[in-house]
């Protein structure tokens, strides 16, 4: 299996053109072949000489995901499963705004990617982490996620999070670089400030990418507001408490003047009571952070449930009362099985059920 020619940086690009002799603005002509025209074949790039061409061919393969399936549902949120080269699966979806929620925003069009090919950290309620960790995706596997969902779509990516499957800040290298093929502007050009990063709250990751130069936003799994309750739902946070969290948290404040997002599932039973939102608005507070709220998405084979829409509402209006900005996520792809890892954790099933 050769490497994808979209995993190459201008800086990689040139030192390899140099090593064959080749001058250096055929890495130009390379980029713009692959981000600009979107090749789907090396053959196609005409302008590049035959003795090249074939040298590429023989080093790298283009493409690094194939679709498999899309998962359509009638508020139009669409979800993608694709497959690596190596027959492992990943899914994205496709969030478009609608103009009645986000008014002059309404242009929104929000790809949600997979960093990892299952996931380490075995958050109780997630079904990513149910079939164990495969591997970390590389650079090129994940921002080919937004190459094929616009070119299915048909429609252009401007906002991304990272909120799929896997833990991004576990992947830390490969998402830098993945960072910089989506932002550069001789590849995806999206600017950073609409790239949001997701994690379940890796403390020494946090403080690294707080210290990189690029204004990407942060969003923080949180989902209990005391140990007690995070402890129950969330292995990660015996490795690193709220306390040593939030001190990463004010770092990343500190350093990048931003607000952060902490995304909070509601979860019956386990952390959508009122001393909950007390202790969360108190946390929230502390940091200007917002809340986004987001009723439970039931799992198949898991026994949590979502609190019903009158205790949702109870929990937000208490954020919003102690001053708190929170949004109670409206309902897009719970009939997608749009929670992460649902897609691909059926589709991996089914292909062991065909191999059996
Ligand atoms: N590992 C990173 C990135 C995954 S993001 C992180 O933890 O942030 C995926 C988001 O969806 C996380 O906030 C995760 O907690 C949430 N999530 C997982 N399973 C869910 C479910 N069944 N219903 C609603 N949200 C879920």
């Amino acid at each position: 299996m050769h490497p994808s020619l979209f995993n190459q940086t201008p800086v990689e690009l040139a030192a390899m053109l140099e090593g064959l002799g080749e001058p250096s603005y055929r890495g130009t002509q390379i980029l713009e072949w692959l981000w600009q025209k979107r090749s789907t074949s090396i053959d196609e790039m005409s302008n590049l000489p035959v003795g090249l061409r074939d040298h590429l061919k023989e080093s790298f393969s283009l493409r690094s995901l194939t679709h498999v399936r899309t998962q359509g549902s009638h508020d139009s949120t669409r979800k993608f499963l694709f497959r690596l080269q190596d027959g492992c699966h990943v899914e994205c979806v496709l969030i478009p705004a609608s103009p009645a929620l986000y008014g002059e925003r309404a242009d929104r069009r929000t790809l949600c990617v997979s960093s990892q090919v299952g996931c380490a950290y075995g958050c109780k309620f997630c079904a990513s982490g149910l079939d164990g960790f495969s591997r970390n995706l590389t650079a090129d596997e994940i921002a080919g996620q937004v190459l094929l969902a616009e070119e299915l779509s048909g429609e252009k990516v401007n906002n991304i999070v990272f909120m799929g499957m896997g833990e991004p800040l576990a992947n830390l290298s490969q998402l830098l670089k993945a960072l910089e093929l989506i932002t550069a502007p001789w590849g995806l050009g999206i600017g950073a400030r609409r790239l949001t990063v997701s994690t379940a709250g890796l403390v020494p990751q946090i403080r690294k990418l707080a210290d990189h130069p690029q204004q990407i936003r942060l969003a923080i799994s949180l989902h209990g507001a005391s140990d007690e309750v995070r402890d129950r739902i969330m292995p990660i946070n015996r490795k690193w408490p709220l306390s040593e969290l939030f001190k990463a948290l004010r770092y990343w404040t500190k350093r990048k003047k931003q607000t952060i997002t902490l995304e909070y599932i509601l979860i019956d039973d386990v952390n959508a009571d009122l001393a909950q939102a007390t202790l969360l608005a108190q946390r929230a507070k502390s940091l200007h952070a917002k809340v986004n709220l987001i009723p439970y998405n039931t799992v198949e084979g898991l026994p949590w449930k979502r609190p019903d829409d009158p205790q949702c509402r109870a929990f937000r209006d208490a954020l919003v009362k102690s001053g708190v900005p929170a949004t109670l996520r409206l309902e897009k792809g719970h009939d997608i099985d749009a929670a992460c890892g649902q897609l691909r954790l059926k589709e991996e099933k089914k292909i062991r059920t065909d191999v059996d």
